[in-house]
């Protein structure tokens, strides 16, 4: 069994590091946060004072923190140098492509091996250990990383060289918040002209319609399988999240000139729900704000 630095026990890397422990591995686990150490030691992990005293005989590291300028501290300030060079750095954060690429490179000069591994699934994934791994490094640091990412996950995919993971990652999620905000407005349209919901979901996700959106994560309460939409559009992942990856989307393709005029207009759109109120709601609510019939509060108004 592997000792494992684990730092970053939040919503998803507390049922990570938890699949860890369960499994038989020594697991070292630091966060910031009192309460998310109580929860890790709970669940079967071992409290670290610091993520220097987490990584200092680790095999492995595996981070899941909440954006770039996380990682970039965590692992100059309390990795590189702190950890044996023996060890392999998995970092499953959400991340820019940019500073993956940029500290990837830092960790080979210093002969780390290290590779991206964000993350498809939310908070019941992380907890049933049925994650989908997208992983951006060399084949040989894949094939470590894949021994303990399989023991998390559903599946583990190598996207390609450094920053593969979170380039794959983007550009799905940029797809998925596209095609929701699509279904909503389809959705929204096809009920005004006269269809109803259920009748016209039955059509659709036998025809060219067909999307992940909606046969298996439908806006609409009430129609196709269970869904946020039925409770309310609580739990899910949040548009909060989802506006996060648009965000990094767009930064990634103004790096390469790219031109994604849907991906952008889906950012616009998450962020004006966001800011009226919808960040903490399931990313599929924004079918409510499409729905002129539900009118959100503009922001400002009382
Ligand atoms: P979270 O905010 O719940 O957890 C992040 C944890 O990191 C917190 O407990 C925080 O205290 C800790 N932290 C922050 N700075 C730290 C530091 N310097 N040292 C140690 N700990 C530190 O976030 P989350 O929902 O668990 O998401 C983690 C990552 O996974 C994000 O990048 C997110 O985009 C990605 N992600 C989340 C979901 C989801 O549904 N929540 C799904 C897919 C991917």
């Amino acid at each position: 069994m592997a000792r494992i630095a684990f730092i970053g026990l939040g919503n998803m890397g507390s049922g990570m590091a938890a699949n860890l422990a369960k499994c038989g591995h020594d697991v070292h686990a630091f966060d910031v946060s009192e309460e998310a150490l109580a929860k890790a030691e709970q669940s079967g992990c071992l409290r670290a004072e610091s993520a220097e005293h987490a990584v200092s005989e680790a095999e492995a590291i595996i981070t899941m923190l909440p954006a770039g300028k996380h990682v970039s501290e965590v692992y100059r300030n309390s990795v590189f140098g702190k950890a044996p060079t023996t060890a392999i750095l998995i970092d499953c954060s959400t991340i820019d492509v940019g500073t993956a690429r940029e500290i990837a490179a830092e960790a080979q000069a210093q002969n780390y091996p290290m590779v991206d591994a964000p993350v498809s699934g939310g908070i019941a994934a992380a907890d049933a250990g049925t994650l989908t791994f997208m992983v951006g490094g060399v084949e040989e640091a894949f094939k470590r990383a894949e021994l303990l990412l399989e023991i998390m996950g559903k599946a583990v995919i190598h996207a390609g060289g450094t920053g593969a993971g979170q380039a794959a990652k983007i550009c799905n999620n940029m797809l998925l918040g596209a095609s929701m905000v699509a279904t909503c407005e389809t959705f929204v349209l096809a009920q005004k002209l006269g269809l109803d919901p259920q009748t016209f979901f039955d059509i659709a996700s036998q025809a060219s319609g067909q999307n992940w959106s909606m046969t298996s994560y439908c806006p609409v309460p009430g129609v196709g399988p269970e869904t946020p939409a039925d409770r309310d559009y609580e739990g899910g992942f949040a548009a909060a999240l989802m506006l996060k990856d648009l965000r990094l989307a767009m930064e990634a393709a103004e790096s390469v000139n790219g031109y994604v005029p849907m991906g952008s207009h889906a950012e616009e759109l998450y962020a004006r729900f966001a800011d009226r109120g919808g960040a903490a709601k399931d990313f599929s609510a924004i079918i409510k704000m499409i729905d002129d019939s539900w009118k959100m509060p503009e922001k400002g108004d009382t």
